[in-house]
């Protein structure tokens, strides 16, 4: 058995869900090799080679790569991965955009978002939004598996040595192109890579009074995170938004502010490892899932933990 994982970068630097899907992969078992699709991409095929369990990386370094558009990079894999007993990649906007059309053009079915290994073939995943988790068994000769970081814990970044090996193939679909992207800068940790997460929810009240939060989070070095009402009601940006529809974290500690607790949040934040909630509603549902509960209005509560921090 070899498994095909594919890496996620930004030609610089390796993603760490990229460690957490290599760690499904060697549970899985068998060879592990890292394909490395983009343009001049070189450090991140030799981070790549260093990372602990991974036996031998390929590197496609061709323009048609170099923003991994899923239409040029999905034949790439397709063809490279008809070989492979498993192509896995993480389950990022990146990997769903990408691993669907690779289980179309192989012609078999995607496995999505698994959050545990149960045997080369058997694989469980989370169904309607976390309130059910399904055991699932594949009998495709090439098992295309989306992998939810936060189900694994990542493999080590350095311990490796594995071989790089150019690929020439390059596939340009011709069908789509480069235009721009805006990215939102930060200096504090990206929300699923945090090991602390701050959230507020629509108790904020609005955008302004999020300083409360970004105050709390630089003392803890942590990422701040929203509830969709939050980001519907304009107070922050989307891609601070936690649950079913936003992102999926697990952090050491998450600390839920104004936020009632309902089940499309909790899907992206309840396998977090401690759980802190302040609502001045005791009857808030996130005090089911909480460790540490704190009914106080947050005005007051968030800025005297400030201090104490
Ligand atoms: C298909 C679908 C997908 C969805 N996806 C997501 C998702 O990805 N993420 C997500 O978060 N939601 C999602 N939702 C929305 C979700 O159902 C809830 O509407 C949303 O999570 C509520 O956000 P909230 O807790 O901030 O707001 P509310 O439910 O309005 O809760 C606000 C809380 O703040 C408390 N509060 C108010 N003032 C204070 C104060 N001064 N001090 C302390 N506490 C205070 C209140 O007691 C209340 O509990 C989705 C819904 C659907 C239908």
């Amino acid at each position: 058995m070899t498994i095909l994982v594919i890496a996620e970068h930004d030609n610089k630097v390796v993603a760490p869900a990229t460690l957490n899907t290599v760690a499904a992969a060697a549970k899985i078992g068998g060879d592990i090799h890292v394909l490395v699709a983009g343009q001049g991409a070189g450090a991140v095929a030799e981070a790549a080679a260093k990372i602990a369990g991974v036996s031998k990386v390929l590197l496609a370094d061709n323009a048609a790569y170099a923003h991994q558009l899923p239409e040029n990079v999905a034949p790439l894999i397709a063809e490279l991965g008809a070989g492979y007993s498993h192509i896995l990649a993480a389950a990022t906007s990146n990997g769903k955009n990408i691993l669907p059309r690779v289980a179309a053009q192989l012609d078999v079915d995607q496995i999505s978002e698994i959050i545990s290994v149960e045997s080369a073939d058997t694989f469980k995943r989370p169904i309607y939004a976390g309130n059910a988790i399904a055991t699932v068994q594949s009998t495709a000769s090439v098992k295309v598996i989306t992998v939810r970081a936060t189900g694994f814990d990542p493999v080590a970044a350095e311990g490796g040595s594995a071989a790089v090996e150019a690929v020439a193939a390059a596939h340009d679909a011709g069908t789509s192109s480069f235009v721009g992207e805006e990215l939102a800068k930060s200096d504090r940790p990206e929300l699923t890579a945090a090991k602390i997460v701050v959230s507020g929810g629509r108790g904020m009240q609005n955008g302004d009074n999020f300083k409360h939060l970004y105050a709390l989070a630089d003392k803890l070095g942590a990422a701040v995170g929203a509830s969709r009402a939050a980001v519907d009601a304009g107070f922050v940006p989307n891609d601070m938004q936690v649950g079913q529809t936003g992102k999926i974290v697990a952090p050491q500690l998450y600390i839920a502010v104004g936020i009632s607790g309902a089940i499309q949040h909790l899907a992206g934040m309840k396998d977090s490892k401690v759980i802190v909630a302040i609502n001045k509603d005791e009857e808030a549902p996130i005090f089911q899932v909480a460790d540490y509960g704190l009914v106080a209005d947050l005005f007051e509560a968030v800025p005297e933990l400030e201090k104490l921090v």
